[in-house]
C-alpha cells in the first residue's frame, strides 16, 4: 500500500536524550531526527523525554499538562509542547531531572546514584501515556528506556512496543533490592523477565519484553548473537533472532551538506569538489601540518576510546609517515590516549596534527578538507562518521565490522575494475591490517583519476534517512496489524 494511503500511525517514542534539545552521543542524533524521516511515511511520532533544564527551557510552546499524582511514589506532570514544530512531552519531576551538568553523570564524575529511580520512573511514564495518548505502538530506545516495554506488557498486553538498542555497551545493571520500588509484579522477577543473573537488567527488560527489536545496522545485529560482541545477551538475543533486525541510521542531508555547510571555508558539492583543495589549506593551517597541497592528508574524529581504535591508529603511523602522507587527529576521551596523542604530535611535527576537544566546526573542516577518514573501530553498531566523511567526499577507511562494513564499498581490484569502490576496509582490526589498508589508500591516492572516481561514488552514496524511515513505518505497521 502506498504510503499516502495508509492510516496515520501514531508511536510514543521515549528516550533520555534528542537532539537539539539534549545530546550526548548518537542516540540523541537518531531520536532527534527519526520523527521528521518518518512523517512523510504516515508516522506521527510524540517524544517523551526526561524534563532536564535544557529540555524543559525549549519548552516554549507548551499545550497542555497532564498530572501523574503518583510516578513510582512521587507526583509528577507531563508536559506536551511543541518546540521546533515536533511533539514533545518532558516529564516533569523536578526530584529527579532538574539537575545541572550531564543527564547521567554527577559533578563528581560519577552516576547519579538514583539512576535506576529516574530511569525506570521515564519508562513508567512512557508506558502510561502510551495507553492513555490514543498512541499506536511505542518505540523504545536503549537501556534507560528498557523497563517500558515490560510495564506495558503487564499493563496493556495489545499494545505493541519496538525496542532500539544503540550499544550493547551500556546495559544499566541495578541491585535486585531496588525490585519492589520499580511498581512490576512479581512475575516479572525472574530469568524469563527483567532479571539478569541475580540483577535488574534494564536493557535486558527491553528486550525480553518488546515486540520487535531494532539495532542500527544489519551486520551489529548479527555480531551481537555472537558470544564474542554479545556482552552476555548473546543467548536472549539468539533466541530473540527473528523478532531482531538491523536498520541503519542515516544523516540529515540538509545540515551536513558541504555546498551550505556555514562552519566549512569552502563549498562544494560532487559535480565541482575542487574547493575541498582550500579546506585541505585551512585544515593544515590549524592542525601545525606542513602545507603541502600534495600530500595524502588523512584524519580521525570520535572519542579516544579502545572501542574507536585510535592506538591502532598511533601503532600504524609509520604507514603515514614512511610514505610521505599526513595525519590530523581529532577527539576526546581518555586521559592515557589523549597523552600519547600528544606525544605523537611532538615527535612528528608538520606531519602529525591534533586538536584535543570536542568541535563541531573542526570535525566539519576534517570532513570537508582531508583526503580520507580512518575509522578503525574494534565494534560500531552504527558509526556516523563515515556516513559525513561519504557525503563531504572524505574516502573512509573503516574496520570492517557493524555499520562501518554496512555502509563502505571498499575499493579492492575487483571494484576497481567495474569502477566501483567508496573507501577502504580491513579486517581483523589489528594494527599491521590498518596499516596495510593506509598504504593502498595511499598508492590509490597517486592515481588522481582512480582517487576521484572514488571520491565522486562516495559523494553519491545516499547516506540519508530515507531507506531506513520506509522500513521503520513498515515495522510498525505490521507491528500493528499484529505482526
Ligand atoms: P559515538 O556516538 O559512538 O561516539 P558515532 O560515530 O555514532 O560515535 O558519532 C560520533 C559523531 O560525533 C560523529 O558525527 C563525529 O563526527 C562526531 N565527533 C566525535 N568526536 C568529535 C570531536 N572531538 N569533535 C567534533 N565532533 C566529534
Amino acid at each position: 500500500m502506498p504510503a499516502a494511503a495508509r492510516p496515520a500511525l501514531r508511536v510514543l517514542a521515549v528516550a533520555s536524550e534528542a537532539f537539539p534539545w539534549i545530546k550526548t552521543g548518537g542516540l540523541a542524533d537518531v531520536v532527534g531526527a527519526l520523527p521528521a524521516a518518518l512523517a512523510p511515511e504516515g508516522v506521527e511520532v510524540t517524544t517523551l523525554l526526561p524534563g532536564y533544564p535544557a529540555v524543559m527551557a525549549a519548552l516554549d510552546t507548551v499545550q497542555r499538562v497532564e498530572p501523574l499524582p503518583d510516578l513510582l511514589g512521587s507526583p509528577a506532570r507531563l508536559v506536551h509542547a511543541t518546540p521546533g514544530g515536533q511533539h514533545v512531552v518532558a516529564l516533569d519531576a523536578p526530584h529527579f531531572f532538574a539537575r545541572a551538568g550531564s543527564p547521567y553523570l554527577a559533578p563528581w564524575g560519577q552516576d547519579w546514584p538514583d539512576n535506576p529511580m529516574r530511569f525506570a520512573a521515564l519508562s513508567r511514564a512512557a508506558a502510561t501515556l502510551a495507553q492513555t495518548g490514543g498512541f499506536d505502538a511505542l518505540h523504545a530506545h536503549d537501556w534507560q528506556a528498557g523497563l517500558a516495554p515490560a510495564y506495558l506488557r503487564f499493563d496493556a498486553p495489545r499494545l505493541p512496543s519496538l525496542f532500539t538498542l544503540h550499544n550493547l555497551a551500556f546495559q544499566g545493571q541495578f541491585p535486585a533490592e531496588l525490585f519492589p520500588a520499580l511498581g512490576l509484579p512479581w512475575d516479572a522477577f525472574g530469568p524469563a523477565g527483567v532479571e539478569y543473573y541475580g540483577q535488574v537488567g534494564y536493557l535486558k527488560a527491553g528486550l525480553w519484553f518488546a515486540d520487535r527489536i531494532t539495532t542500527v545496522s544489519p551486520s551489529y545485529a548479527a555480531e551481537i548473537r555472537t558470544p564474542e560482541w554479545g556482552m552476555g545477551l548473546d543467548g536472549l538475543l539468539r533466541g530473540r533472532a527473528r523478532a531482531l533486525e538491523g536498520i541503519l541510521n542515516g544523516l540529515d542531508t540538509d545540515e551536513w551538506n558541504p555546498a551550505t555547510d556555514p562552519l566549512l571555508p569552502a563549498h562544494y558539492d560532487a559535480a565541482d569538489p575542487s574547493a575541498r583543495a582550500a579546506n585541505k589549506v585551512h585544515l593544515q593551517a590549524r592542525m601545525g601540518l606542513a602545507p603541502d597541497p600534495d600530500a595524502p592528508l588523512f584524519a580521525f574524529i570520535g572519542r579516544l576510546t579502545w572501542q574507536k581504535g585510535i592506538d591502532l591508529v598511533l601503532e600504524a603511523l609509520p604507514a603515514v609517515l614512511d610514505n610521505g602522507a599526513q595525519i590530523a587527529l581529532l577527539g576526546t576521551g581518555d586521559g592515557v590516549l589523549e597523552d600519547r596523542v600528544h606525544g605523537a604530535t611532538a615527535a612528528n611535527p608538520g606531519r602529525v596534527g591534533s586538536f584535543i576537544g570536542f568541535d563541531e566546526g573542526f570535525a566539519r573542516l576534517c570532513y570537508g578538507g582531508a583526503d580520507a577518514v580512518i575509522l578503525p573501530s574494534r565494534f560500531e553498531p552504527c558509526g556516523l562518521g563515515q556516513l559525513c566523511a561519504l557525503r563531504y567526499g572524505a574516502l573512509p577507511l573503516v574496520a570492517r565490522v557493524g555499520g562501518l562494513a554496512d555502509t563502505v564499498v571498499d575499493a579492492n581490484e575487483m571494484a576497481l575494475a567495474a569502477g566501483a569502490g567508496t573507501g577502504f576496509n580491513f579486517a581483523p582490526v589489528t594494527h599491521p591490517m590498518l596499516q596495510a589498508s593506509i598504504e593502498r589508500a595511499i598508492r590509490l591516492y597517486r592515481q588522481p583519476e582512480t582517487w576521484a572516481r572514488l571520491r565522486a561514488n562516495a559523494m553519491a552514496t545516499d547516506v540519508s534517512w530515507a531507506r531506513s524511515a520506509r522500513r521503520y513505518a513498515t515495522l510498525f505497521h505490521e507491528m500493528r496489524a499484529g505482526g
